[in-house]
């Protein structure tokens, strides 16, 4: 039998302990997170929503495994009774250059594998969505919304009923090769020998692989905090589907976005802040040592440079409420600062960025002996992430 320490009771962490539990019955699986609760950062914190593969990269493991992602994430929800909606999504191109961008992402989606991709016109549009402001848009009938913290409750359901462990409260300090293989795992307030170590600690990867190897990580995380706004109860009919603009090809992120939540509600987010604390859910939570080390750090440093304008209008976003509206009325320009409630939720991404500045666009798994590391699982590794189990359990473990 094999012994195997998952270290993150994140999503990714969590479908590993599922896919583990599932293909080998007999691995007795040790899952450790370090908060009171499952899904506390990146995974209890994001959009919800089932991406299809329409932005990646042809070829790219982030293409072929959102493709396949969604499909299992679905069928999923559906044989475990978990609320989700294939509400579609609208991308929005606003001018003659994004209209360009937006051939081209469709382009991207068709050779990805994505159906029923449509270009509406403005009468299918004003249909759909009324107070949409589009020069093109682009149907993404595939896509959808779900209750991610739903689905990591029923992983880790299924590893404790299959015979293994989620030890909440357990942070994982150290792990030391020993000399018979193994390596012996200790945490706050336990300390154990496993055959296999999973590091998926998600804002934390770059430096659990550090410790755990001793090497200097390939990648370093940077963290960029994502707030959201929520729309008012009664505004919330100014938008249906999930409406977003044609991003930037040259960042990961997707830009600010309508999005339909799985409790009915509606909300508007995220932008893309530099956080000063990697766990910074807020404005004012700095880490001297985390600013530290971004600022130590030759890649960060050529991310400032390259990308100044892109980063300083994301702060101003995140400073004044208005600039964050404007980025919204540029999908509806109907909504105004008073539809929305105070102030919503944030989520802060864990971003890979490479010594030269470049921010690590596809997901980076690597194994050094009995190690497996996930250095970098950014959007869409809530939806991929049973393919992302399943292609790690084949690729490293079979
Ligand atoms: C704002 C935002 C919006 C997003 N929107 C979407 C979306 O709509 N759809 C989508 O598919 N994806 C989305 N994503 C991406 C998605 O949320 C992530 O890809 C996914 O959650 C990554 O999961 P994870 O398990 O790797 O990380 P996490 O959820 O961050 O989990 C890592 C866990 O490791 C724990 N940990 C860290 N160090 C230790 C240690 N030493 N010992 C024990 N435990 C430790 C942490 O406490 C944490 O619980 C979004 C992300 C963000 C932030």
């Amino acid at each position: 039998m094999k012994e195997v320490a998952i270290i993150g009771g994140g999503i990714l962490g969590l479908a590993i302990g599922y896919e583990l539990g599932k293909q080998y019955p007999k691995f007795k699986i040790s899952l450790f997170e370090k908060e009171t609760s499952i899904g506390r950062h990146q995974s209890g914190n994001n959009s919800g929503v089932l991406h299809c593969g329409l932005y990646y990269q042809p070829g790219s493991l982030k293409a072929k495994l959102a493709v396949n992602g969604i499909r299992e994430m679905i069928s999923y929800c559906e044989n475990n009774k978990i609320e989700h909606e294939i509400c579609g999504k609208i991308v929005v191109a606003s001018d003659e250059r994004e209209n360009g961008l937006l051939e081209n992402l469709a382009l991207r989606g068709e050779k990805n594998g994505l159906k029923g991709l449509q270009f509406l016109n403005q009468s299918e549009l004003k249909k759909r969505e009324p107070y949409v402001k589009a020069s093109k848009a682009l149907l993404v009938p595939q896509e959808g919304i779900v209750d991610y913290m739903q689905v990591m409750e029923s992983f880790s359901a299924f590893i404790k009923e299959n015979g293994g462990q989620v030890y909440l409260n357990n942070k994982v300090n150290e792990a030391i090769p020993l000399k018979d293989g193994k390596i012996l795992i200790r945490t706050e307030h336990f300390e154990k020998d496993y055959d296999l170590i999973i590091n998926c600690t998600g804002l934390f990867s770059d430096r659990t692989y550090t410790s755990f190897t001793k090497k200097k990580s390939p990648i370093k995380i940077v963290p960029f905090r994502g707030e959201y706004m929520h729309i008012a109860e009664k505004y919330k009919n100014v938008v249906n589907h999930l409406v977003y603009p044609v991003p930037d090809p040259n960042y990961p992120f997707l830009g600010v976005h309508f999005t339909r939540m799985i409790n009915g509600g509606r909300e508007v987010g995220p932008n893309a802040v530099l956080a000063l604390k990697r766990e910074g859910y807020k404005n004012t939570d700095i880490s001297i040592y985390d600013t530290l080390d971004s600022l130590s750090y030759k890649g960060f440093l050529n991310f400032l440079i390259k990308n100044f304008s892109f980063a300083m209008g994301e702060f101003a976003s995140s400073l004044s409420a208005s600039a964050f509206v404007a980025k919204a009325k540029k999908l509806i320009p109907e909504v105004e600062e008073y539809m929305f409630e105070k102030r919503g939720t944030s989520g802060v991404r864990a971003q890979a960025i490479r010594s030269g500045g470049e921010l690590e666009m596809d997901f980076n798994i690597i194994k050094e002996n009995n190690q497996i590391h996930v250095l970098n699982a950014p959007s869409p590794g809530a939806t991929a992430s049973l393919s992302i189990a399943k292609y790690i359990i084949r690729n490293y473990i079979s």
